[in-house]
């Protein structure tokens, strides 16, 4: 009985983030619904703004930490590979990434066409409500959004990479001509739309395997890198512990702030329950299921420990600014080797999205069913291509899945303006895509850990570990990280 009591004392300190970040949602959504219940009127904006301040805050705190984190930890795990090894872990992690990624864009499109939400089955329902108010998305061919993908990947100048990137712009050639033919458009561009990570991350690597090629001779800036990366992770641990008032606020707003759940019904609630269906068996089964063939380790377990990243994912809808605490939860709390962690994380934030390729897959194809459209065996090749791609080029931030989702309506020949039909749903899958895209990309770096343990032959590059290490069996030799070595 005292052994059982002990037990649960100590998986109740182990997951106390874990416990506390969840109680922080559930807390919020209750919260959240007594501030429905208690106004007749909607929340103002202003009001849903105080509601959201301390949320706010906390998202800013992750944000703020993106930047220095992810370009030390990438340049300090890759210094420290050398160049096989990282060709080796690259080449396994993108195999990882583009399998399962595809594996959920044929899971969505299985059960789309299987529970067919968008068909009318009662005829007389037929007049649900299809609002085609113009959004302000803008319009974007696939071949379009793949180029500006790659041209993002080489950023011209580094420093404006932080703030903004590049965006393809079409217009119609003039106001009263045909706007049919998109060859005919107008090609110009824009820089707009928030840091480019997947610049950054690319620079970060160049920067990293040029250090790993001049084996040692700039040790110093390897360790500036290493340390600084070191301060990173001190700081995330910090803003960590602060998660779950975040995480309460940020769900206390969002529920004041949603619109009435009576939309969900019918053909919208059962396109609702088909994605999280969807991306919910393929994060918590699937995925697990590799994991295990792979490594022979309890999935459920690794995913525990993930549980405040995961929390977090749900509570901000951003891969990206969830990256710290899952940087920070895979290596504390799964063991998973920095190398690793840090290398494939930052890259399958921005890359990596099983969740947001399912969701971009079903939506394309329900919102083709609502309109009647009869998809042939092509059309549907195309969908599952293009869902690939949207997912891949969508950025790590709140709704951007919505944004691709363009592309791949644009295969089915539907317009940009359809995605309104299912707006009043998106924030809710947006949340649940986040938490399987964030899921994804940890599972597979703990595949790639377990497979890669001959490729890591230097020590970690957590300096506080390095010097523990080196103590206590004092036999690094291939350490290349002297400035934190020497200490
Ligand atoms: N919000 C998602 C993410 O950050 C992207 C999406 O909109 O699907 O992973």
């Amino acid at each position: 009985m005292k052994i059982k009591k002990e037990r649960l004392m100590k998986f109740f300190s182990e997951q106390l983030l874990t416990i506390s970040t969840l109680a922080g949602v559930v807390l919020g959504v209750i919260f959240g619904l007594i501030l429905r219940a208690s106004s007749s009127s909607k929340w103002s904006s202003r009001e849903i703004m105080y509601f959201n301040f301390l949320g706010e805050l906390f998202l800013r705190m992750l944000k703020g930490l993106i930047l220095p984190l992810v370009i030390s930890s990438l340049i300090a795990a890759i210094g420290t590979l050398n160049f096989k090894a990282t060709g080796r872990i690259g080449g396994r992690a993108i195999t990882y990434y583009l399998i399962t990624t595809f594996m959920a864009v044929i899971l969505g499109i299985i059960l789309v066409l299987t529970v067919r939400p968008g068909i009318d089955r009662h005829k007389k329902n037929s007049t649900e409500s299809v609002h085609t108010t113009s959004s302000q998305l803008r319009t974007i061919t696939t071949t379009d959004a793949m180029l500006d993908l790659v041209r993002n990947m080489f950023p011209p100048n580094i420093i404006q990479a932080c703030i903004e990137q590049y965006q393809t712009v079409l217009k119609p050639p003039s106001a009263n001509a045909s706007n049919d033919n998109i060859d005919e458009w107008n090609i110009g561009h824009t820089y707009g739309n928030g840091m480019n990570i997947i610049g950054l991350v690319v620079s970060a690597c160049v920067f990293g395997i040029a250090m790993s090629t001049l084996h040692g001779s700039v040790n110093t800036v390897l360790g500036i890198v290493t340390e600084v990366s070191a301060l990173m992770m001190k700081i995330t641990s910090w803003v960590i512990f602060v998660s779950p008032i975040g995480i309460f606020f940020l769900t206390v707003s969002q529920v004041a702030e949603m619109d009435d759940l009576n939309v969900v019904a019918g053909k919208l609630g059962l396109y609702l329950i088909t994605v999280i269906g969807g991306i919910v068996f393929h994060g918590f089964v699937i995925l697990p299921i590799i994991y295990y063939a792979f490594t022979r380790k309890n999935p459920y377990t690794f995913i525990m420990g993930m549980g405040p990243a995961i929390v977090t994912a749900f509570g901000t809808g951003s891969s990206s600014a969830t990256l710290p605490m899952t940087i920070q939860c895979i290596e504390e709390r799964n063991k998973v080797n920095p190398q690793i962690s840090r290398f494939m994380l930052p890259i399958g934030a921005t890359i990596n999205m099983d969740g947001t390729a399912l969701y971009e897959a079903v939506a394309a194809i329900f919102i083709a069913q609502l309109r009647g459209i009869e998809l042939s065996f092509g059309k549907v090749v195309a969908v599952s291509i293009t869902s690939t791609a949207a997912a891949i080029g969508a950025a790590g931030i709140p709704q951007a899945g919505l944004v691709t989702l363009v592309m791949v309506l644009d295969a089915v020949g539907l317009p940009p303006e359809d995605v309104s039909l299912i707006l009043a749903v998106d924030w809710i899958l947006d949340r649940v895509r986040t938490v399987v895209n964030v899921l994804g990309d940890c599972l597979g770096a703990g595949i790639v850990d377990h497979m890669s343990q001959k490729d890591l032959i230097v020590p970690p590059i957590n300096p506080q570990e390095n010097a523990a290490n080196a103590s206590a069996s004092g036999s690094y030799e291939i350490v290349t990280v002297p400035a934190t070595k020497e200490t």
